[in-house]
């Protein structure tokens, strides 16, 4: 099949080249191309935006071993109609992706599935238990793009060092899921704070991830090692990744969806759609948030969308999983909080955070519309308004905080290597 598209008269937006301005946009065999090319589908992109595909480097698509809460198909298809051409998986399935046999498992499942590109992460630590460190180079050569132990937390500052030195002999970034685990608690479900005070919930303090992101800082400049810390949600930890970024440390941050739109009152109806790892804070933490964003400090958008089936979710508060789904509700949150309503960034800003850094975090050739790159482009459109509606997810998730709310922004087109995946009709 040929996949031969000119996208004709869009606002095109790529900042890997400081592209900005209406243009055409060219994909021969898959490729960006820097001509016409004569006998392609012709797409009229007037009025939209044209950027590279999407990348979101925090997805759990629950396979292999928990296929009721999502597949790698049904993942990959909510990716699409969430506007992301790539989407890097964590490593906490069943079993957990700790050695190079699950990982060519995931890529072969993930081929076959054709939709979206899919990245696989594997574990720091065998069984993400903490421990042994897993055969990090080995799965490097299956193809992993980082490691992480995400939704666990290394505790062993010696442990974490070797994982950190091991990452970099292999040119990987060490990912992490910043928690202190003593501080945190087996029992602590929410933000340690008023609400939690209020509601009789057991919390854990924000300190719980500022220590481990500050823990990171050190072992980052020791080592040498690039270290990503995950769904950032506190303001301590946006100021110790800043401080760490000015004396040149290799530390970067991400922020999720919901930590931006959501504060820790939001349980006041204990809905268990808004109990999430790490856990809504307050309204100051997400002025920090907003503010790290503003300055770069922050340089990665991510969801960590994380489907549960329903009677999961359906049950007492202190029993229901962490995490909500995150794909397709993600760029609509990301447009109507950094651009519409707080005007953190402007919109060439946003689309570097959700292409080309999330790409040279992980060594990606994507999240360019450079000639001879993957032609995988977001066609998007800032300011369309429209109703989230989870039973029209292709995700398995039903688990949104975001149900019924009106957002502006969408995507409206995902185009992977030159073939539609994704079309809003
Ligand atoms: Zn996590």
């Amino acid at each position: 099949m040929k996949r031969n598209l000119n996208i004709r008269g869009g606002r095109v937006i790529d900042p890997a080249t400081n592209r900005d301005g209406v243009a055409d946009v060219f994909i021969a065999d898959g490729k960006f191309a820097s001509a016409p090319v004569s006998g392609a589908e012709e797409i009229d992109a007037r009025g939209l935006v044209v950027c590279p595909g999407f990348i979101d480097m925090h997805v759990h698509l629950r396979e292999p071993g928990q296929g009721t809460k999502e597949t790698i198909e049904t993942g990959a298809r909510a990716a699409a109609a969430g506007g992301f051409t790539s989407v890097v998986a964590m490593p906490n399935t069943t079993p957990v992706a700790d050695h190079p046999g699950i990982i060519a498992w995931i890529e072969e499942r993930a081929a076959a599935s054709g939709v979206v590109n899919i990245f696989p992460t594997g574990a720091i630590t065998v069984g993400s238990l903490g421990g042994q460190l897993a055969p990090i180079g080995a799965m490097a050569r299956e193809g992993i793009v980082a490691v992480t132990d995400d939704g666990h937390c290394v505790q062993s500052h010696e442990v974490m060092r070797r994982a950190a030195e091991y990452c970099g002999l292999f040119g990987l970034p060490l990912l992490d899921h910043c928690q202190d685990a003593s501080l945190a608690g087996p029992e602590a479900v929410m933000h340690e704070g008023y609400w939690s005070t209020v509601l009789g919930l057991p919390g854990w303090p924000r300190m719980a991830e500022e220590i481990i992101v500050a823990r990171n800082a050190l072992l980052a400049e020791a080592t040498g090692t690039p270290i990503h810390c995950q769904h950032i949600s506190s303001a301590g930890s946006v100021r110790i990744l800043r401080e760490a970024q000015a004396r040149g440390v290799r530390l970067s941050g991400e922020a999720c969806p919901h930590h931006l739109a959501l504060t820790d009152e939001s349980l006041a109806g204990y809905d268990t759609n808004c109990k999430m790892n790490p856990p809504l804070r307050e309204a100051s933490d997400i002025d920090a948030l907003i503010g790290g964003i503003a300055d770069g400090t922050l340089s990665i958008l991510a969801t960590d969308h994380a489907p549960h089936a329903a009677y999961e979710k359906e049950v007492e508060f202190a029993a229901a999983p962490f995490g909500i789904v995150g794909l397709e509700t993600a760029v609509g949150i990301f447009c109507e909080i950094l651009l519409h309503r707080r005007r953190a960034v402007d919109l060439p800003r946003m689309v570097a955070m959700l292409t080309i850094n999330p790409a040279k975090l992980l060594g990606l050739d994507r999240g360019t519309l450079r000639p001879g790159a993957p032609g995988d482009v977001t066609i998007m459109d800032p300011g369309r308004v429209w109703i989230v509606d989870r039973e029209q997810f292709a995700s398995k998730g039903r688990n949104t905080p975001f149900h019924g709310w009106e957002l502006r922004g969408r995507a409206v087109r995902t185009i992977v290597g030159g073939r539609t995946v994704w079309n809003l009709t």
